[in-house]
């Protein structure tokens, strides 16, 4: 990670600021996810082959075990270094870390909402927070992210995720951060915001509306550098950044990173009026 940001900032100096913001809130979700129990695999071999079949998640919201206490450490933590490396105090921060927090019933709403995927309850439950909805959803996305890492680790170890035409993580159920083409046989991967999770998915197919008219999809690119793609999808009005890894690695490859590092691409997909399909690291 450090190696990347090196790379990256060594590239663009401009970039120094959100990439220390990166490094920083990865460190303390990397430090305390310890605190968190390690999980033993709800499901295993034939069920999670299964429920991947099936386009059921693996890990459903009811399945993934978050301990109040552990949350709310992470929480406070996470909000610190928000504020640390941000612009100073965030309005409603220091309300909701200290009094609303410890509302076991408020913070179980708002988690459940979150997994659940449902944006309304949530929007409704981050309303009656003093924190601005932006930065809560942020905040929970980032909390929660820890509590995936320990229950995919052995999940994941023997799931073959190579051929999964959701646009959605087939994990978590959360949506991508950005794609990259696998180096050795150009396999289009997705990596998960929340989870990280990586699988693989069509070329020529929109991970939003599922649309495969070749007609509808095409790609934009910036400064003669094809190997960081805009997909258009001119079905929903929807892109996908897909970048192509540096090196023969892709494992090394940190998405979050990349995707920071080209938000030019974002900005130019914008302005031609297609909106972002996926989220970012920190939403
Ligand atoms: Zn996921
Ligand atoms: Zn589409």
């Amino acid at each position: 990670m450090n190696r990347e940001v090196k790379r990256y900032v060594g590239k663009n100096p401009r970039l120094k600021g959100v990439m220390n913001l990166y490094r920083e809130v990865f460190s303390t979700q990397r430090k305390l996810s310890r605190d968190i129990p390690d999980q033993f695999p709800h499901i295993r071999g034939a069920q999670v082959s299964f429920r991947i079949e099936e386009n059921e998640l693996l890990i459903k919201p009811d399945e993934l075990e978050v301990d109040l206490q552990v949350l709310r450490e992470i929480l406070r933590e996470l909000g610190k270094v928000l504020e640390k490396k941000g612009e100073g105090p965030l309005e409603g921060m220091e309300r909701f870390l200290e009094e609303e927090l410890e509302d076991d019933e408020k913070l179980r709403g708002l988690i459940d909402a979150f997994l659940e995927h449902d944006d309304e309850e949530l929007a409704e439950r981050m309303e009656a927070c003093s924190l601005g909805p932006a930065v809560l959803h942020m905040l929970l996305h980032i909390s929660l992210a820890p509590f995936f890492w320990k229950t995919t680790g052995a999940l994941l170890r023997k799931t073959n995720l190579g051929q999964v035409p959701q646009g959605r993580c087939p994990v978590c159920g959360d949506l991508p951060v950005m794609g990259y083409l696998r180096p050795d046989d150009g396999l289009r991967v997705l990596e998960c915001s929340l989870c990280g999770a990586r699988w693989g998915f069509p070329r020529i197919m929109c991970p939003f509306c599922s649309n495969m008219d070749q007609e509808k999809l095409r790609y934009i690119f910036a400064d003669k550098d094809d190997s960081r793609r805009v997909y258009l999808c001119e079905a929903c009005r929807k892109y996908i950044k897909i970048s192509a890894p540096p090196g023969e690695k892709d494992e090394e490859f940190v998405l979050p990173l990349e995707d920071l590092a080209t938000a030019h691409l974002d900005l130019a997909a914008d302005e031609m009026g297609y909106e972002r399909g996926c989220r970012t690291a920190f939403s």
